[in-house]
């Protein structure tokens, strides 16, 4: 199949990744996580953000998001997220089962972050026993319309959590995206922004599969191990699902923040040139990896009889295309060449 925009988790395997991942293929080695790889992933990541903090691997960025928020969380308790977010739209209801009937709370807000002050609204809005505790702040970064919270934002929620008393969790599916915008050390948009516990993303940056669950407030990662386990997150051959972090993060990131960059390079690049096909809008301003357009219906069928593929399910409307560490110039073009013929019709 040709490349695609429809999304960074149709793209393989980053070679780090695989190279790494074929090194750990070399004799045995201890089962669940007690192996040399699983430790040397966990500590790559603890340099990578420059602090001490747990490490848990996951398969799945459902199972890293809801096993995270039901740790932060009793089921009386409600999480504060914004409407568009992956865990009220697109987890079929996990967080909720995993914390046993914890609600979630929908903030609106301007290009899918956040608005403080409705947030103050719905926390606000009752205080006796009837209502579900406010008790967790969940924001997505890069957010589902591929916004970027910027450092005086995030400052701005985590004081805001802690007028509340409210836990942080971030979602970070992509969060190597955001770093290769904002460019900025990992620490000062994670734990120095207060985060308590980040979802942080391995598979569509060109992992085989997996995500990493970072406790920066290591008293909440109490019995996760048990939680993972139950959830069935507990990999067996656990050095397969650590080992391509090793790849993406030796050298310090290195490779990690090429992909990411790459990746959003592509995304400009593609962006720049939609704006300026007639009948074509750019929505949200295009700040990671996603570019969201409104086209004619007639358009969008005519990409897709053309063999495109892009969803527009995600987010308020519009198509989105997704650039991944191995789109090539050539794919943009290819694309283009069919979106301006089509166009001008
Ligand atoms: C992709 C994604 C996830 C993880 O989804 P899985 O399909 O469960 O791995 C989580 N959050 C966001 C914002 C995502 O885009």
């Amino acid at each position: 199949m040709r490349r695609q925009f429809a999304s960074d988790n149709y793209a393989g395997v980053c070679p780090e990744a695989w190279t790494a991942l074929a090194e750990a293929n070399s004799g045995h080695a201890p089962a669940y996580g007690d192996d040399e790889y699983t430790a040397r992933a966990s500590d790559l990541i603890r340099e990578f953000f420059e602090t001490d903090c747990e490490v848990f691997f996951t398969f799945s960025g459902t199972a890293a998001n809801s096993l995270a928020l039901a740790s932060l969380c009793q089921s009386y308790h409600s999480i504060l997220c914004h409407e568009l977010a992956h865990i009220e739209t697109d987890e079929c209801g996990a967080p909720e089962f995993f914390s046993n009937g914890s609600k979630i709370l929908l903030v609106p807000g301007e290009y899918g972050k956040i608005d403080l002050a409705a947030a103050e609204l719905a926390i606000t809005r009752r205080n006796d026993i009837h209502y579900p505790k406010p008790k967790v702040l969940s924001l997505t970064q890069p957010t589902e319309v591929g916004t970027v919270y910027r450092p005086d934002e995030l400052a701005a929620a985590r004081d805001f959590a802690r007028r509340f008393g409210l836990r942080m969790h971030m979602d970070g599916a992509r969060l190597a995206n955001a770093i290769a915008t904002l460019d900025l050390p990992p620490r000062r948009i994670t734990w120095e922004a207060g985060v308590d516990v980040l979802c942080f993303g391995g598979t569509k940056l060109g992992l085989p599969v997996g995500e990493a669950v970072v406790f920066f407030n290591k008293d909440l990662a109490y019995e996760f191990d048990y939680r993972c386990k139950q959830a069935g997150q507990l990999a067996s051959k656990m050095r397969f699902l650590a080992a391509p972090w090793i790849g993406m993060l030796r050298d310090g990131g290195a490779a990690l923040l090429k992909h990411a960059r790459h990746a959003n390079a592509c995304a400009e690049q593609l962006e720049g040139r939609l704006r300026k096909v007639p009948g074509v809008r750019v929505l949200h301003p295009r700040e990671a990896n996603a570019v969201f357009i409104e086209m004619p219906a007639a358009l969008a069928a005519a990409l897709r009889d053309r063999g495109w593929r892009f969803y527009s399910f995600i987010g308020d409307g519009g198509a989105r295309l997704m650039c991944s560490w191995d789109t090539q110039t050539s794919d943009i073009d290819d694309f283009m060449r069919d979106l301006e013929a089509l166009a001008a019709r």
